[in-house]
């Protein structure tokens, strides 16, 4: 079983990927930059040359323009095939998307399309050590200067801490209020002499190196600011919608991966004289997984379409990386149990892809997040009595 056969329309971009997962042989580049963290440059061009990397980019910024179902089957297949590095990295273009969308022709042109192209690695940061959850509460400081601004504090658990060439950098720039989140977001070259950079030790996604990184005093212009003063928030919290439906994508087909090889290996196995898979403590829980599989890959590509069609899906999308985190672990791990002890080894994959889909409870909005954000939609807050 594949995923051309899960209840998704066949779509070309699949062979497409395939081909630059074949090319580039990233199933066992994924597996290399597990064991050796590295930010992959050159599969990172690779994927900015075949077309691969702003496949949701509007064509006037660099990228495809492609619909975002077909992007979501593209990432789907990619991470079916070699787990969420490569996927992930093609979305980065979308996670920089308040820099094409709201930036300044002259930034766009330096920062933004050659992100597109793989030339220029652009992190974000928005997290501090006092502000996760509550992004709304970071308190980086950006301080008018007369012809710019100045950049104080910390950001933490940045993807790309000590690899990114530049970052988009959500700083303070007035006070929280009723109205606003006082928020201002500036691109920020990552190589000055007041950028303070380290890195950690991941229980996943190890190839992105996430860390600190320490602004003391960076000066930057009013030309580095995407967007009029104080609405960064805004722009931040309009893309996380379209990204976690596509990271819901990705954490699914990695799920997939786990349970298509899972099944093959539960129907050859044999223990007290008949296939695993007949035995219903084995068969069962599988053929859970497929139906949790395929429903929430249904319910994020309907989504997607609703998306695409200009509807609003916020709390479908916060619902749909929740689920589909759930749904992929939960497939994963019976991945790792029904192989037996392999399972737990690093000869399989399902290890790795469980540490990998396991940030997908915490990054881009924890679970518990995705609950409030999905319950406001289902009780809307009522204005405070006058
Ligand atoms: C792999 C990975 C990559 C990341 N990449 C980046 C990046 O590139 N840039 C960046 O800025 N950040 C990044 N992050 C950070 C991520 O966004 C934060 O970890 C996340 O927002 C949670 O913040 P926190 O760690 O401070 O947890 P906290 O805010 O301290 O929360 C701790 C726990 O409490 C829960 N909680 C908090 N408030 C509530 C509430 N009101 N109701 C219920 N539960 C609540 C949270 O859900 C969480 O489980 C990344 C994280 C991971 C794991």
């Amino acid at each position: 079983m594949n995923p051309s056969e899960a209840p998704i329309p066949h779509d070309p971009i699949v062979a497409e990927v395939e081909a630059a997962v074949r090319t580039l042989n990233l199933a066992k580049r994924s597996a290399e930059l597990d064991r050796d963290p590295a930010f992959p440059r050159s599969e990172f061009q690779q994927l900015g040359r075949l077309g691969l990397l702003g496949l949701r980019t509007p064509q006037r910024l660099g990228g495809r323009g492609l619909a975002l179902p077909t992007v979501g089957i593209a990432l789907h297949h990619l991470a079916y095939r070699a787990g969420t590095t490569f996927a992930k990295l093609s979305l980065q273009p979308e996670f920089a998307g308040i820099l094409g969308e709201h930036g300044e022709p002259a930034l766009v042109d330096q920062y933004f399309r050659p992100l597109v192209r793989g030339e220029m690695l652009v992190g974000n940061q928005v997290t501090e050590p006092e502000a996760g959850a509550d992004a709304g509460a970071l308190a980086l400081r950006a301080e008018r200067t007369g012809p710019g601004y100045r950049l104080t504090g910390t950001k933490s658990q940045a993807a790309f801490a000590v690899d990114a060439d530049a970052a988009i950098v959500y700083a303070r720039t007035a006070p929280r209020t009723a109205s606003s989140a006082g928020i201002s977001a500036f691109v920020v070259p990552q190589d000055g002499p007041e950028i303070h950079r380290s890195t950690q030790d991941d229980l996943g996604e190890r190839w992105m190196r996430r860390g600190t990184v320490h602004y003391e005093g960076v000066e930057v212009t009013e030309a580095q600011r995407i967007g009029p003063e104080g609405r960064a928030f805004d722009y931040l919290k309009g893309e996380l919608v379209r990204e976690r439906l596509l990271l819901a994508a990705i954490y699914l087909g990695v799920g997939r991966s786990s349970f298509d090889e899972v099944v093959q290996y539960a129907g050859g196995r044999a223990t007290f004289g008949r296939p695993i898979a007949s035995h219903e403590a084995v068969g069962f829980p599988l053929v859970e997984d497929w139906a949790r599989l395929d429903a929430a890959w249904l319910y994020t590509y309907r989504a997607l379409e609703r998306m695409e069609r200009g509807e609003t899906v916020e709390a479908e999308s916060a619902l749909a990386k929740w689920m589909a985190t759930e749904v992929a672990l939960t497939a994963i791990d019976h991945a790792i149990q029904f192989s037996g002890g392999k399972g737990y080894s690093k000869e399989l994959a399902h290890e790795r892809r469980w540490r990998d889909v396991r940030s997908g409870a915490l990054a881009h909005g924890p679970s518990e997040i995705m609950h409030l954000v999905a319950a406001r939609s289902l009780w809307p807050r009522r204005p405070d009595p006058a």
